[in-house]
């Protein structure tokens, strides 16, 4: 048996960013078990999107932190957080005046976002058809980042620091002791005592808390992504996206070829089945080839299916949960990676008995038993 102040479990994004940041604090004994690869869940298979355009004030503070982080980050773990900018394509006046109102809340809490005319969205990406856009909103800080060089970067960190990271090791149980203070983690060869666990564990959160005997208010919704052959370097450097075409986005990655998604049909049920479907391609190919009709002769090279970790709000549910001293960040709702940063921070802050400047209290995880129920933050991208 192993005492460690603090286990991990999962190695996606949220896990490994919580890690670095109680490492960062001087926290010492810390485990991160994961059972395949890093990376190997949702994180690795996202559409690389991190921005600050949202519609509420704790989301975008939330993501404004991030996206410094996300710069500090990718210096120090040698990484690049390319800030190409989002650009929202509108096609009615009633989607900019809508986008105007975020905006202007975006810019009130230090968010430049901007909005341009048809013709300025198009200097922006010369591939948009903008023949029924009506304008368009640009925050140039917001911008992506290669989920692989992410999770690479913090797993030679760990190595320098000497945190334990163990790759190829599923929690199969977990005995709380003590009324829950004490956990006791066990794994196939190991077991690990520990007064503080981190549930990062994404769409699998549920399947933690059913090892604690306690419900995790998340599921997962299969959402599928491809990327295409290269195209010229430059092609489409910011992420464009359009609520009017499927909710798509897609941008172009470092290695020259375009990657995106559309959003999951409102029929769609939760599944933990990631098989890919034609139909999706079908689906995402009239998307994109309306939105930049280039777009239309690209093949297809991957096609994938990961999760969505959906709260029952379409809110992280970050914080002390059912079991003192179980942390749960999970419950992502489709922008995990982007808010990997600031919930690492402000989660290692909270988790090593300090304070945090960041909302956490917008994302307690208990609202949801009180029926405290937040708006739906905007959702694609
Ligand atoms: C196609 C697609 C596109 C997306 N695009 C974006 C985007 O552009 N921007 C954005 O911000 N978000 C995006 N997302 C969402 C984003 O990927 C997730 O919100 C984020 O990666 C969640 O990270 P995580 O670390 O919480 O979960 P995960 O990355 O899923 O990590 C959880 C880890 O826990 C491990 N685990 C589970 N059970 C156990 C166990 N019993 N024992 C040990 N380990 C366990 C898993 O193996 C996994 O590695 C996208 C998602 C998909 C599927």
């Amino acid at each position: 048996m192993i005492n460690r102040d603090v286990v991990i479990i999962g190695g996606g994004s949220t896990g490994l960013s919580i890690g670095y940041f109680l490492s960062r604090l001087g926290v010492k004994d810390i485990t991160i078990l994961e059972k395949s690869y890093v990376g190997s869940g949702s994180t690795g298979r996202c559409g690389t999107g991190i921005r600050a355009q949202f519609g509420d004030e704790p989301t975008i503070r939330l993501m404004k932190r991030s996206e410094q982080l996300w710069n500090e980050l990718g210096n120090e773990l040698s990484f690049n957080f390319r800030q190409t900018g989002y650009l929202y394509l509108h096609y009615s006046e009633e989607e900019l005046r809508q986008y105007k109102e975020m905006k202007e809340l975006q810019n009130s809490l230090g968010v430049p976002t901007k909005l341009l005319s048809p013709e300025e969205a198009k200097d922006r990406c010369e591939l948009i058809d903008i023949s029924n856009v009506k304008g368009a909103s640009f925050n140039p800080e917001d911008g992506k980042a290669h989920p692989f060089d992410v999770v690479t970067g913090f797993k030679e960190y760990f190595q320098k620091d000497e945190l334990e990271l163990q790759e190829r090791t599923p929690v199969t149980g977990i005995q709380l002791k003590n009324d829950g203070k004490l956990k006791i983690i066990n794994t196939p060869e190991e077991s690990y005592k520990t007064e503080i666990l981190v549930n990062a564990a994404g769409g699998w959160a549920p399947k933690i808390g059913d090892l604690m005997g306690i419900e995790i208010p998340v599921e997962p919704y299969k959402h599928q992504a491809i990327i295409t052959e290269p195209f010229e370097e430059g092609s489409i450097e910011p992420v464009v996206i359009s609520m009017k075409h499927e909710n798509a986005y897609l941008t172009q990655t470092e290695r020259g070829g375009i990657i995106g998604g559309i959003g999951t049909r409102e029929d769609e049920t939760s599944t933990y089945d990631m098989r890919e479907t034609l139909e999706f391609e079908e689906r995402i190919s009239r998307a994109f080839g309306t939105m930049i009709p280039s777009l239309k002769y690209a093949r297809i090279l991957k096609h994938w299916a990961g999760y969505y970790a959906m709260s029952p709000d379409g809110n992280p549910l970050l914080g002390e949960y059912k079991v003192p001293g179980h942390y749960l960040a999970a419950g992502f709702s489709g922008h995990g990676y982007m808010m990997a940063p600031s919930v690492g921070e402000a989660l290692a802050e909270v988790v090593s008995g300090g304070k945090t400047d960041l909302p956490l209290d917008y994302y307690d995880p208990e609202r949801i038993d009180r029926g405290e129920l937040r708006e739906a933050a905007l959702q694609m991208g």
